[in-house]
């Protein structure tokens, strides 16, 4: 072990030390200690052949054997004990530049943050904004600090990769020879989390592709595989394919390298595509060339299907039926919900939120903050609700017919199953809509867990479902749940379920959002806005909508104000 490999250690026991919290003095010692080996000149043969350690600062006798014994053995027991006790994401938060033990520990106690994902969520969320010894610049110093450890990782979110491929992209263009050049595969198709990028190209060849990437900073390694492949990785880490088109079959192309191997056998076996599509991909020429995909598939009788849902899965129906999914649009979106806002843990007013989506368009909107329970958010009281229920009855004035406002509150599902304020209050408050959300007390068993939701869903005020499995991608699991039972009963008692469009969400995803409308529930895209930038997630939700092959009538987004108000009058939801 050297130095590094040594103070990281140390900084270890201090971090384990510091979070139990027993002897905050022995924390502090290591901490001192592995920053002492840190400013040292001396590398750590030196220090210790020497036998100079006792000269640094704040080592020892004690630490001095400890560090020569890590030297030795690569740990000591004191290390392995902690190590049982405490939550290994928080060894990978504490890489974050910025982050030290002190802060870690506040993380973690506060916030109940135990790895890089919670962490992510938390900032975007606008957690960090109020908790001692941090802020807005040091919540966006953390993000950016995550993105970098993750991007050491395989696996990337949705949104990571389409920023990345938008760097990449832009470099291409700027040479004159690329005449276009999209993006492929997995993030075309919408998928929420991706292991590699493609990138279709024309107006270039293989050989003339290769110094262009190796100029661009977006590159950092190139391979010529064939004629009509590149492959390269990003500063990230992130592989890449450069695919080669022709001009005139960028169609044929495009079919080619976008639906994975699922979707091009059912091409294959529907429509007898002959040579395979799915060996062609890296390697041939995808016959017959068209410019456009649709001549693509109408060649071969078969429907167009939308690049979302070439997953091999739920194309199947309409490959078979030929007939081409009418799926729904950004067009057909009137309103949201769910938008949080400066009463609770939003970053922006009340006022400013209405006035932008007014700008923005929609018809109507549904503000609900947290309830009281979610303390770490700033959750409202009876009597915030009701000075929030005056402002909006005083921009319903000004707005007039506009934009119509819907006042709602997202209200905790407390562990019985209960919502976070008695009935008696929810009555005296007639608000317009309830969307019910867990945001503590994971651990359940399956049943429990179950149970609580669905007493939840029963509740007579509770009109939406938020975020209905908890999970948060690359960090959380969904709870344990019975979801189909859980969408049943929704379905049944009319409760919406939504769609979380926060990229980190994704909650339902595509396969159960197909799943809950054919149960007859209806389904609600929902941005979980806590910033206005939040507001262009909405896409995200939408492809988990198109993916999962829904309608625009499955999403009460198109549905218009006066459709909502019936939806939502007491009596109609809950029969
Ligand atoms: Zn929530
Ligand atoms: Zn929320």
């Amino acid at each position: 072990m050297d130095k590094k490999d040594v103070s990281a250690l140390l900084k270890e026991i201090a971090l384990f030390l510091e979070i139990q919290e027993e002897e905050p003095f022995r924390a502090n010692t290591y901490m001192r200690a592995a920053r002492s080996l840190d400013n040292s000149e001396e590398d750590l043969d030196t220090l210790i052949q020497e036998n100079l350690l006792q000269t640094l600062p704040g080592i020892g006798d004690n630490l001095e054997k400890k560090i020569k014994e890590i030297y030795d053995t690569g740990t000591i027991p004191l290390y392995e004990e902690l190590k049982e006790r405490v939550p290994a994401g928080l060894l990978e938060i504490l890489k974050i530049p910025g982050l030290g033990v002190k802060k870690v520990k506040t993380l973690y106690r506060e916030l109940g943050i135990t790895n890089l994902g919670e962490l992510a969520y938390a900032c975007e969320e606008n957690r960090l904004l109020e908790l001692p010894g941090f802020g807005a610049r040091s919540q966006k110093k953390i993000l950016e600090g995550i993105e970098t450890l993750l991007h050491y990782q395989k696996s990337f979110l949705l949104l990571t990769a389409r920023e990345v491929l938008d760097r990449v992209r832009e470099d291409l263009l700027s040479y004159q020879r690329v005449e276009k050049c999209v993006a492929t595969g997995s993030v075309r198709r919408w998928c929420e989390i991706v292991h590699d990028l493609d990138i279709l190209v024309s107006g270039i060849d293989a050989d003339e592709l290769i110094p262009l990437l190796i100029e661009m900073e977006t590159i950092v390694e190139t391979e010529k595989v064939n004629e009509r492949l590149v492959i390269g990785k990003t500063p990230e880490g992130i592989p890449i394919d450069f695919h080669i088109a022709d001009p005139e079959g960028w169609g044929s192309w495009l079919v080619a390298t976008t639906g994975n191997s699922g979707h091009l056998e059912l091409i294959q076996e529907n429509g007898g595509t002959n040579p395979p599509l799915l060996e062609l991909r890296d390697s041939g020429v995808p016959e017959p060339l068209f410019p456009e995909e649709k001549d693509f598939y109408h060649h071969f009788s078969l429907p167009y299907i939308p690049p979302e849902m070439r997953e091999g899965q739920k194309e199947l129906s309409f490959l078979q039926s030929n007939s081409s999914p009418q799926l729904v649009e950004a067009k057909d979106m009137r309103g949201i919900f769910h938008i949080h806002t400066t009463y609770s843990d939003g970053a922006v007013t009340l006022k400013k939120v209405v006035k932008d989506c007014y700008q923005l368009g929609w018809e109507f909107i549904g503000i609900s903050d947290h309830s009281q329970s979610a303390f770490y958010a700033n959750g409202l009281e009876k009597k915030d609700l009701e000075r929030q229920a005056s402002e909006i009855a005083r921009l319903r004035r000004s707005y007039g017919d506009k934009i119509h406002i819907f006042h709602g509150v997202e209200s905790d599902i407390l562990p019985d199953g209960s919502l976070d304020y008695p009935d008696s209050i929810l009555e005296e408050l007639d608000l317009d809509f309830i969307i019910a959300s867990i945001h503590s007390h994971f651990q359940m068993s399956t049943e429990d867990m179950t149970r609580r939701l669905i007493r939840a869903l029963k509740h007579p005020r509770v009109t939406m479902l938020g975020h209905p499995t908890g999970r948060l991608l690359l960090a959380r699991e969904a709870y344990s749940l019975d979801l189909e039972e859980i969408i049943r009963v929704a379905a049944e008692y009319g409760v919406i379920l939504e769609i979380n469009a926060n990229p980190y969400r994704l909650d339902l995803n595509w396969e159960w959002a197909d799943f809950a409308y054919e149960q007859g529930a209806l389904l609600a895209i929902n941005p979980d806005a806590h910033r206005l930038d939040a507001l262009e997630h909405l896409e995200y939700g939408l492809a988990v909508a198109r993916k999962a092959g829904l309608p625009p009538q499955a999403l009460i987004n198109t549905f218009s104000p006066e459709d909502i108000k019936k939806l939502f009058a007491p009596g109609k939801i809950n029969p």
